[in-house]
């Protein structure tokens, strides 16, 4: 049977960025990715936004690696020429009774170290974007967007030149963990021996990890699924800056997003479905959004919408239960030595992408 150190199953932005991260400690990293290219799954259906880290509960894991990502992710698309751009975002109040909530999230945002958020008059945001209906909004200068796939090119790029390798049409079927080793096993039936093994498979890390044989059931978590529908303005962006209304329970409200081109782009809403393949948008959904933006947009023309692409939150809980935390689960936990699975990577998993790699590399050091 062939030999490995260390295996990363998923060849997502965030299996990339363990690899390359493992890679650069000077260990023998191989990623095994079921589909024909990288980064196919959720990290080529999201909003593409550098997050900064505001509204995650204090001392969550999503909080510090947030935080901590997005000044990796910044520093390394500056060295890298990565594509992005330090646009802002502008969370805004439609009715007096949000106005309190703006105080509610900078204070909840510096309780995570994100301290440059500015509290605006309808004036200030309107001289910012004059097209903005608001009563009041918050200002978040460090929240940016970025290139998404040309990240990934260059996560593969320094895993590859640090001697790691990415197997693509592999998908692992299951694995037997032992003391001194854990044997892979891919679905056509070849095996391979890894001392470190790091599931990074997005939406069916769960699903994946049930065939782990030597790991225990009870810590693999259910798996729930909550979609996001785009819906994309014809024409140019009328918003310089990411605009945002105060947030929902499941989500962070109907938000307009912008790319790299310019184009606009509203959503993702949350719509609960049974099966992590149920991607296609039901252009009727768009209906529920006009109301919705025209709350801080009233120019939007009827029919300026059209169906996007949707992406599927990776969820650990059920609709109506509270928001879990990213799991990252390592031998201290489940008592298997050299496995880490990532279950419930949802946004912000893009911009902590960059911390999530060093944050497992280190769970691992010893192994
Ligand atoms: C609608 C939406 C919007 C989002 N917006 C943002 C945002 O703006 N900013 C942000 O920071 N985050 C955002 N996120 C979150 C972000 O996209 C994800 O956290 C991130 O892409 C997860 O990456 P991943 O590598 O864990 O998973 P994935 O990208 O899903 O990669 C997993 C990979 O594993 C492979 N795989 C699965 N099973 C196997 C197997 N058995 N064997 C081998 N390979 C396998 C898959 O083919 C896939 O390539 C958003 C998410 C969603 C759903």
């Amino acid at each position: 049977m062939d030999q490995v150190d260390c295996v990363v199953v998923g060849a997502g932005v965030v299996g990339l960025a363990v690899a390359r991260a493992l890679a650069l400690q000077g260990r023998e990293v191989m990623v095994l990715e079921a589909a024909a290219g990288i980064g196919t799954g959720t990290s080529s259906r999201n909003s593409e936004v550098i997050h900064a880290g505001i509204y995650y509960p204090q001392g969550s894991l999503k909080a510090k690696l947030c935080v901590q990502g997005r000044q990796m992710l910044y520093d390394y698309c500056e060295a890298r020429g990565i594509g992005h751009s330090r646009c802002g975002k502008l969370i805004v109040a439609t009715s007096d009774a949000q106005v309190a909530q703006l105080q509610g999230i900078i204070d909840k945002a510096a309780a995570n170290g994100v301290f440059d958020l500015v509290l605006l008059t309808r004036e200030q945001a309107r001289a910012l974007e004059p097209q903005l209906e608001c009563v009041a909004a918050v200002h978040s200068p460090s929240t940016g967007i970025v290139d998404s796939h040309a990240l990934m090119l260059a996560l593969q790029g320094d895993l590859e030149n640090a001697g790691g390798v990415v197997v693509l049409n592999s998908p692992l079927a299951g694995a037997e963990c032992a003391q001194s080793a854990i044997k892979l096993i891919a679905s056509d039936g070849t095996q391979l021996q890894a001392k470190t093994v790091v599931n990074a498979a997005g939406l069916s890390a769960p699903a994946l990890a049930q065939r782990f044989k030597g790991l225990a059931a009870q810590f693999v978590p259910s798996s729930y699924y909550a979609k996001g529908n785009y819906f994309t303005l014809s024409g140019r962006s009328p918003f310089a800056r990411l605009i945002y209304p105060v947030p929902e329970a499941a989500g962070l409200g109907v938000h307009l997003t912008i790319d790299l081109g310019g184009q606009a782009k509203f959503g993702p809403d949350v719509q609960w479905v049974d099966s992590p393949d149920d991607l296609l948008v039901d252009p009727a959904r768009g209906d529920a959004f006009y109301a919705e933006v025209r709350k801080y947009w009233p120019a939007l023309a009827d029919g300026a919408l059209q169906a996007g692409y949707a992406g599927m939150r990776p969820k650990l809980q059920a609709p109506h239960e509270p928001a879990m935390d990213f799991v990252i689960q390592g031998p201290l936990e489940h008592g298997v030595p050299g496995l880490v699975n990532l279950f419930g990577i949802e946004s912000p998993g893009l911009t902590s992408s960059l911390a999530i790699g060093d944050y497992v590399s280190e769970m691992l050091l010893n192994r």
